[in-house]
């Protein structure tokens, strides 16, 4: 799911975790690592060593260009990092 004309190109089509168009709301599950989370990560910025750190700078950059694009569109956008919810251990009775 995308918010058409929210994000600009070539993001444009970058499809959020959940989408909560009345309040105008987008959530994302960030990765700790791929996402390069300040709380895991802090005070360290990878060096692009190798293909896959040069991946992450990408994401990084991406990220960046999302969080900028989806504020200054009005929308508001709730990232949830991994780190709060891997060791969760919630058990759902139903
Ligand atoms: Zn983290």
């Amino acid at each position: 799911m995308y918010v058409p004309g929210l994000l600009p190109a070539p993001y444009e089509y970058h499809k959020f975790d959940t989408i909560l168009a009345q309040i105008k709301t987008v959530i994302e599950h960030q990765g700790c690592y791929w996402h390069w989370c300040p709380i895991c990560h802090p005070n360290v910025t990878p060096e692009p060593t190798s293909p896959q750190l040069r991946n992450i700078l990408r994401t990084i950059q991406k990220d960046k260009i999302i969080r900028e694009a989806v504020k200054k569109g009005g929308w508001k956008l709730i990232e949830i990092w991994e780190h709060t919810t891997k060791y969760c251990n919630l058990q759902f009775k139903i």
